[in-house]
């Protein structure tokens, strides 16, 4: 550490600012480095007079200068320490980070404290950087997070399929439900079900079903608009709520829906198959009671799909059947 700074009567504290984990270093006002511990040049690979009178923004271009000096000048100004912390930027320094448990950061995460030094006079003509290596509580905090995330996105999507499974999908019902009582806005349900797909099954193994079911689900996913809800209701049963769709859109919806997933060729170790749906569809209307109605109407409708031949979609409303 050069020793511009009078502590030279004060070797102990010297001692202490070199054996710290912690960076320490002296700027002056030009942001020249003055004091530089053994953390700095560990990390750094520089040692204190190699560094000695050199700028701060020249030894390190990664800092952003007009940030920085902004943050140091109001401290200064103010008299009062401040603070960058890793949450808003993750480091002040480029260091490599040496982490063991980690693998997943290569660089040091840091809070860094800009502590303004004040004379005898009570003017600050120097400035100190406190630099702390907080890689550990970083990684483990975004672990947690990520692991966070991956939980919750876990709760409310289907395994298989990656829609949404139907716990959750029947409280986006709900809700959508509630809205319309509020709004009075329109709203349609699409329930459809893979036909004969026990045949599948039993001709082609379970595995080959599944397959099925992940690939009409991402056809689903596909067609659907980014404020449609596509769950997975049960196993080889899909709910797509239309909120802000009429009867007629939905069913030009669940038309187009039938026609892609008819087309489909799925190529299940070197077997092709393909599979078609039958799909009931029910609107919200001034007698829906509460959003299980809406369920029980699109499922009436399903099953009149299913006995009228398959294949085809079914409109719940008395008088608007359609075949296909
Ligand atoms: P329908 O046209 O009347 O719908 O005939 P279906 O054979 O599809 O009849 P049903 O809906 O009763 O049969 C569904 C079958 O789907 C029964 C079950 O073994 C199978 N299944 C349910 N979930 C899964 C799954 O996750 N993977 C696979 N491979 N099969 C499933
Ligand atoms: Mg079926
Ligand atoms: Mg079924």
């Amino acid at each position: 550490m050069t020793a511009s700074l009078d502590i030279s009567e004060l070797h102990w504290m010297l001692d202490i600012i070199q054996s710290i984990d912690v960076g320490v270093v002296v700027l002056d006002r030009d942001y020249q480095v003055q004091a530089w511990n053994s953390f700095m040049e560990n990390h750094s690979g520089r040692t204190a007079s190699q560094v000695s009178q050199q700028s701060l923004f020249e030894l390190f271009p990664e800092i952003d200068r007009s940030w920085f000096t902004h943050k140091v000048e109001t401290a200064v100004m103010l008299g009062t320490r401040a603070f960058t912390i890793w949450e808003q930027r993750p480091y002040l320094m480029r260091f490599k980070s040496y982490h063991p448990i980690t693998g997943l950061a290569d660089v040091m995460y840091q809070n860094v404290t800009i502590l303004p030094l004040r004379t005898v006079s009570n003017s600050s003509d120097h400035v100190c950087l406190i630099i702390y290596d907080v890689t550990n509580a970083a990684v483990n905090r975004l672990q947690l997070e990520t692991a966070n995330t991956q939980l919750r996105s876990l709760a409310i999507h289907d395994g298989l399929t990656g829609l949404l499974n139907r716990r959750h999908w029947e409280s986006c019902l709900e809700h959508e439900f509630a809205r319309h009582t509020r709004y009075n806005n329109p709203a349609s349900l699409v329930l459809f079900d893979i036909d004969h797909f026990k045949r599948l099954n039993d001709s082609y193994g379970h595995r080959a079903g599944d397959e099925v079911i992940r690939q009409v689900a991402e056809v689903t996913r596909q067609m659907a608009r980014e404020t449609d809800l596509a769950g997975r209701y049960g196993g080889e049963e899909f709910v797509v709520l239309l909120p802000d769709t009429d009867l007629v859109g939905a069913s030009q919806f669940a038309e187009r829906l039938r026609g892609r997933i008819a087309q489909l060729v799925i190529d299940h170790e070197g077997t092709s198959l393909s599979c078609t749906v039958s799909i009931g569809i029910a609107c919200i209307h001034a007698e829906t009671t509460g959003y299980n109605r809406l369920i029980e109407e699109a499922d009436q409708a399903l099953y009149q799909a299913k006995s009228t031949g398959r294949n085809r979609i079914t409109l719940s409303d008395a008088g608007h059947r359609t075949g296909q």
